[in-house]
């Protein structure tokens, strides 16, 4: 499904859903591992440089001593190793002992590298003496690292030391000679004395106790992480009424399991569950008993659905389900029953539900194979449902609506326009179409209503109810009020520049755009800066905008009439009768619904409302415009009840500003009808 209105306005929350379900426990808990060995590791490699770093000096200069031994061999022979106190051995190349002082207790076996660090000089092969000193280390291994000495530490008889003691552990070195075809292997007395060994247990005692305090620390902040992340997470998930998952739990779970390989070939059922009139409930007993039939209704709810499917209480007061199905047939049949369980979960209450029902069955495309569903949007998809559930809103008892073909290119209309409403704006495709209004009694030219075009190279020629309620859904509308204010505010200041008689133009202002507390000031800014006097504009304001916010509504009517603009009331009697907005609201004009001059409401009785109506405004001040008046006998009539103006396609269709032009009379002309 294409990407479209529903979609981009739940991008935002989508996002923090996504952000919630991402966050998950084991990200965590491999965090704090890694943490953890690195914490581990790092203290290795640091024990292990430091006890390098306090042994380098002084095997250093065992090694320098080997490698003279091995100069003066070289030149002298074993002569050249008289002088010398150390003990060694030569090796030939097959290992045989050429020559050699004092016992050979050189473990060959064992051996370690040691890279001097001091000089960065070439490694040197050590062998290890373990036969012969006071202490032995438990490894028997000689790297001369932390653990060895460590380890050494703990055969010391601890009751017999002093800071002058020390401990031998002698080592032997390798020095290649003769190129490499003998090997000296020279013994090195290494002596630890205690005073070193002791600060080096307080320097890995201190480091220990820190970088356990340090992991302690972390291990805390970890499981903390993790408890709040438990935390939030039920709280972003579960709804508060019921105790139960939550709309945001139902996108979450829903995509990932649309999302799966295995769902290419089932089939799922959208359900969009309203209580209908649930807020007069409310009203009528109390939000507690109301919430109470929620819950119950919610149980009733959750018996019908099975394994790996969803249920959850969505907004305030419908429910949302996913389930799946086989058959059509099977389907339909289990969505009456749930019907029927939701109905009677209400106790002795009776409840109006109804079900919006999208039905996404798995299709297979050209290759024979299921379709993938990885890249459809879930809510888009429920929404189809939430669709349905909207085309019965107006049914008093319970019903089911399926998203069918109408719905669908419905939907895939509303998504084209929200695509292209912004080019068209900038592109100027927008036009503005005036009819004019006539007074009945005299056939004169008394006012006229701007009324939008949509001329699209796209899709062709539209009047407004193909776009309009979309604009006023997705918000648009407010663009394109200004858009029009402006047009017509300087086409009257052109006509008045060009010597015309011109009467005042009314602009249609959609209920939406009440919200923005500074209307009557935008309105004028725009208006000031064409330069056009403010008489010549009327605001008509449609009836069903006089059931929002009474008070703001009113403010905003009594500061655009400051301001010297004129106010309509528009297609009067269309709705709920507004009888008591026209005793609050000091209105200029009323505009009656077109409804009143159709059909069967053109008889005796829709005359006497006409005529009480016109009365009833006159008493009150009002200018009267009767709207959709096709007919000379209904004009004879309005006539007769001093109707102040006629608009309607008896007298004038809308046209396009250049015919409506003509429809004006130059100053000084006389009016020609
Ligand atoms: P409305 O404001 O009540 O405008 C009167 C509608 O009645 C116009 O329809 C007009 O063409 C139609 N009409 C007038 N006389 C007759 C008649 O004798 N017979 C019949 N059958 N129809 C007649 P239109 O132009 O299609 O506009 C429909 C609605 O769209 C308007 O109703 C208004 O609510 C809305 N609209 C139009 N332009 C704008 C605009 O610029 N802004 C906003 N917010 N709404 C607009
Ligand atoms: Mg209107
Ligand atoms: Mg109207």
């Amino acid at each position: 499904m294409k990407k479209g209105i529903q979609s981009k306005i739940s991008e935002n929350r989508k996002y923090k859903n996504k952000a919630v379900k991402k966050s998950k426990y084991w990200v965590a808990i491999i965090l704090t591992f890694v943490m953890m060995l690195m914490l581990i590791i790092t203290f290795r490699v640091f024990m292990e440089t430091f006890i390098q770093y306090v042994f380098s000096d002084r095997l250093e200069e065992e090694i320098k001593e080997a490698e003279s031994m091995g100069t003066e061999y070289e030149i002298l022979g074993k002569d050249g190793l008289a002088v010398y106190d150390n003990d060694y051995f030569i090796l030939d190349s097959e290992g045989t002992t050429i020559a050699s002082r004092g016992k050979n207790t050189c473990n060959m076996k064992k051996k370690g590298k040691w890279t001097n660090m001091v000089s960065d000089k070439e490694v040197h092969i050590v062998y290890a003496d373990f036969t012969n000193k006071n202490v032995v280390p438990k490894g028997d291994s000689l790297n001369v690292g932390f653990w060895e000495i460590f380890d050494s530490t703990m055969d010391l008889n601890v009751s017999d030391w002093n800071t002058e003691q020390y401990f031998d552990s002698p080592l032997w070195i390798q020095i290649p000679v003769k190129d490499g075809e003998e090997r000296l292997i020279v013994k090195a007395p290494m002596r630890i004395y205690l005073s070193s060994l002791l600060m080096m247990i307080a320097v890995i005692l201190t480091t220990g106790l820190m970088f356990f305090v340090i992991f302690v620390i972390m291990i805390v902040f970890c499981i903390n992480n993790m408890l709040s992340y438990r935390r939030l997470s039920d709280l972003f998930f579960t709804n508060v009424v019921t105790g139960g998952k939550n709309h945001n739990w139902f996108i979450v779970n829903g995509s990932r399991i649309i999302k799966k390989h295995s769902s290419d070939k089932r089939n799922f059922a959208y359900l969009s569950i309203d209580v209908v009139k649930y807020s007069s409930f409310c009203l009528c007993h109390s939000v507690a008993e109301g919430e109470e039939i929620l819950r119950s209704v919610f149980t009733a709810l959750l018996k019908k659905k099975t394994g790996g499917e969803l249920c959850v209480l969505n907004n305030s007061s419908d429910f949302a389900m996913m389930l799946r199905y086989n058959s059509e047939e099977e389907i339909r049949e289990r969505i009456e029953k749930i019907l029927n369980a939701a109905s009677a979960a209400t106790g002795h209450y009776k409840m109006v539900f109804h079900i919006g029902v999208y039905f996404d069955a798995a299709k297979k495309n050209e290759n024979g194979k299921y379709r993938r569903r990885k890249d459809d949007d879930f809510e888009a998809l429920f929404n189809n449902a939430a669709m349905s559930c909207h085309t019965i809103a107006d049914k008093p008892v319970s019903a089911i609506a399926y998203y069918d073909d109408d719905l669908a290119e419905e939907n895939r209309w509303e998504n084209l326009v929200f695509e292209a409403q912004q080019e068209a704006l900038d592109k100027e495709e927008f036009l503005v179409y005036y009819q004019p209004k006539y007074d009945p009694n005299t056939n004169k030219l008394r006012g006229a209503e701007a009324l939008i075009r949509w001329q699209s190279p796209k899709y062709g020629f539209l009047t407004p109810g193909k776009f309009i309620p979309i604009f006023e859904k997705n918000g648009f509308i407010t663009k394109i009020d200004r858009y029009m204010l402006e047009h017509v505010a300087k086409d009257q200041k052109r006509w008045l520049d060009e010597g015309r008689e011109c009467v005042p133009v009314s602009v249609n202002v959609s209920r939406v755009h009440f919200a923005e507390k500074d209307l009557a000031d935008q309105i004028r800014d725009i208006v000031g800066s064409a330069g056009t006097p403010r008489e010549l504009i009327e605001i008509e304001l449609t009836e069903s905008a006089f059931f929002d916010d009474k008070r703001e509504l009113l403010s905003i009517i009594k500061q655009l009439k400051d301001y010297g603009f004129m106010v309509s009331m528009d297609d009067f009697g269309s709705g709920y009768s507004s009888l008591n907005s026209l005793k609050d609201m000091p209105l200029d004009v009323l505009k009656l619904d077109a409804e009143f001059f159709r059909g069967e409401n053109e008889g005796d009785r829709g005359r006497i409302i006409v005529a009480e109506t016109i009365r009833m405004a006159r008493s009150l001040h009002m200018l009267t415009v009767a709207e959709g008046v096709e007919e000379k006998n209904q004009v004879d009539f309005l006539a007769e009840q001093h109707c102040d103006m006629i608009q309607g396609f008896y007298f004038a269709r809308p046209m396009p500003s250049y015919d409506y032009e003509n429809k004006m009379s130059m100053k000084g002309d006389v009016q020609a009808d």
